[in-house]
């Protein structure tokens, strides 16, 4: 498949019907902190039932199927440290082809040497969580002080082993005023890429306050902004995509102004010139965000076996204990229905970006109860034109 100019949309090379291009696989319940947001409700114990070594050697042998080009996999938790085995499925991992990636928590378990067992078992990246740029705001969601004060040497052990180390930020009506904080943070610690995550409403995310719609259109503004500087990413916002669309066909413009955004965007952009006026950042070529989305191109599976489209969509389409994954992926009704964009409702069903975009359908799920209704956070409102690719061409 073509890959459209490096300032559109990324569409993966895999035929994302037939492979997803990211696996995550919550290989443990088990973890040692009790964040505010985390989907998971983790439990200091694994779960009895856990997907045993044999089991997850299946699963790796199972993505393996998949076939060239294959899915990334990145091995999640809970807390993948809380797993003895944690190395040997690496390395099981890698010797099927696959490329291997870790989200561990940061614990007295997350030390340089486990992380240079992971690098040698074949590890690539490790993607650690900083939702605050102060020990206040991280340590409250993490629910246990002293993982900020931890989390820095952490993310430098991480670079200085050689890893790739992205870093994944939680996005609240509580925490967005430190964005810029934690933006000069992630350019300290050298982080390959920075995922932002707007929150959505499940599990322990409950608690929290996800940002209005337009907020999130200020946000995903700004982030078009901070990427010529930094290699980002969003997660469960697939209008960001959008969003880069509509700025790359706006041109050089008055921002804030063409586009009615609010004060948040105006604070955050204004943080970054200050940013920029007290370091010499050089600019880059914008990282394309990826054309993927819920059970396109995507898949979770839980600890116990079960295969959903997200971790934050909990309707799953089937449970490895029964099926093979390749076969819910290719054949669940629930994945085969968000791979059609004509299936979407409200303005996502009639948004001439539906077929690069479609909304979160985690938070459609988590806040109407239906996951194909329109992406509550999008503030977008179609103009009935032609279908759009992912150069922004109509179809
Ligand atoms: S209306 Fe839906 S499909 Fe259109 S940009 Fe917003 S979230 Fe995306």
């Amino acid at each position: 498949m073509a890959r459209t100019q490096r300032t559109g949309i990324r569409q993966v090379r895999q035929d994302v019907h037939e492979r997803p291009f990211l696996v995550i696989w919550e290989a443990t319940r088990a973890c040692a902190l009790v964040c505010q947001h985390c989907r998971a409700d983790s439990q200091t114990e694994p779960h009895p039932m856990q997907l045993t070594t044999a089991e997850g050697e299946r699963l790796l042998d199972d993505i393996a199927g998949f076939g060239a080009p294959s899915p990334m996999v990145v091995i999640s938790g809970g807390d993948p440290f809380e797993r003895d085995d944690l190395t040997e499925l690496i390395g099981y991992g890698k010797r099927r082809g696959l490329s291997m990636a870790l989200a561990p928590s940061v614990t007295p378990k997350a030390t340089r040497e486990r992380f240079a067992e992971a690098a040698a078992a074949g590890a690539k990246a490790i993607s650690i969580s900083l939702d605050g740029a102060s020990a206040a705001t991280h340590d409250g969601f993490r629910g246990i002080d002293g993982v900020y004060d931890a989390t820095l040497p952490t993310c430098r052990d991480i670079v200085d082993l050689g890893l790739r180390l992205q870093i994944n930020t939680t996005v609240t009506a509580q925490t967005i005023h430190e964005l810029p904080e934690v933006l000069r943070q992630v350019i300290d610690l050298q982080a390959f890429l920075w995922s932002v995550f707007l929150l959505v409403p499940t599990g322990r995310g409950d608690a929290l306050s996800a940002l209005p719609a337009d907020e999130v259109e200020d946000v995903l503004h700004w982030l078009v902004d901070v990427s010529h500087y930094l290699a980002v990413k969003t997660t469960e916002a697939p209008h960001f995509r959008r969003v880069v669309l509509q700025r790359r066909r706006a041109g050089a413009v008055d921002v804030a102004e063409t586009f009615g955004l609010g004060p948040t965007y105006r604070r955050l952009r204004a943080a970054l010139d200050d940013l920029l006026a007290e370091r010499d950042l050089p600019t880059r070529v914008p990282r394309p965000p990826l054309d993927i989305n819920a059970g396109r191109g995507f898949v979770f599976i839980d600890h116990l076996g079960g295969v959903y489209p997200s971790g934050f969509l909990p309707v799953p389409g089937g449970t490895l204990r029964e099926r093979t994954l390749i076969d819910i992926y290719r054949n669940a009704p629930l994945f085969q229905q968000l791979r059609d964009p004509a299936q979407l409702g409200g303005r996502c069903g009639v948004c001439e970006f539906r077929n690069v975009c479609g909304g979160s359908r985690s938070r459609a799920y988590g806040v109407t109860g239906d996951a194909f209704a329109e992406e509550p956070t999008c503030t977008y409102q179609p103009t009935g034109g032609a279908v759009l690719d992912a150069a922004g061409a109509p179809t």
